[in-house]
């Protein structure tokens, strides 16, 4: 079956206090995106890869692309102004795919075992996102009154997020509510429950500059031309 991935990087990633988005900053001697398609193309070289990237900041990503020699074929769409839009505008470019993933551009340390997990997961059941357990102790509340929850009922979500190609498609023909802040939150909010499989440990967001220095440790070294 073939299958497309929407990487969405539309964001500006204020968090990381970076003048040059987090998803261009480089890490082992790669920009965080780059080895991000990599990873993916080298799960499955026929996935169609879809990048979502801030409208401003195409000319800078066709630049990167010169400077590192980058040759894994993707396709480049601009984003919105919330996820929910940036996913939108990536599905317009779908072809004819069996499957749709939709994965956090600066998620670039999905392990190959999930990914495996996710595809033959949303193959049976239609969906399947990742997920780890809580292994912290978990409160509800605010910083002034708060109550401890059990930890066992609580999962933290991490992407790709897969689909069967026709249910993301029509839940994403809803209108953008507040509560939207992943796929799953879409598809359920359109009436289909989703699966969940384990995530891997590493698969971090890449949000605050310690993040970078975490995914500095894993990712492979490469060479800088
Ligand atoms: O903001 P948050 O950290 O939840 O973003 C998760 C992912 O969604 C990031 O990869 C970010 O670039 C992407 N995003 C996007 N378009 C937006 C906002 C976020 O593609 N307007």
């Amino acid at each position: 079956m073939k299958s497309s991935c929407i990487i969405v990087a539309g964001g500006s990633g204020s968090r990381m206090g970076t003048e040059l988005p987090k998803q261009f900053l480089p890490v082992a001697g790669l920009p965080l995106l780059m080895h991000t398609i990599r990873n993916f193309y080298d799960f499955d070289p026929s996935l169609q890869l879809i990048l979502v990237l801030p409208a401003d900041e195409i000319t800078t990503w066709d630049e990167l692309i010169r400077q590192y020699r980058f040759e894994i074929p993707h396709e480049v769409i601009a984003g919105g102004v919330t996820r929910f839009g940036s996913v939108k505008n990536g599905l317009s470019m779908v072809g004819d795919a069996g499957l749709i993933a939709v994965h956090d551009g600066v998620r670039p340390l999905v392990s190959h075992e999930t990914l495996a997990r996710c595809f033959s997961c949303a193959v049976e059941n239609g969906s399947a996102i990742p997920v780890l357990p809580a292994n912290e102790s978990v409160r509800k509340g605010s910083m002034s009154a708060s109550v401890p929850v059990d930890r066992s009922h609580y999962f933290l979500v991490q992407t790709p997020q897969v689909f069967k190609a026709s249910i993301l498609q029509e839940s994403y023909k809803q209108s953008w509510i507040a509560d939207f802040t992943d796929d799953a939150s879409v598809v359920e909010h359109a009436g289909t429950a989703v699966r969940l499989v384990m995530g891997n440990r590493e698969n971090i967001k890449i949000t605050f500059p310690e993040d970078l220095l975490i995914a500095g440790l894993f990712l492979k070294p490469t060479v800088k031309f």
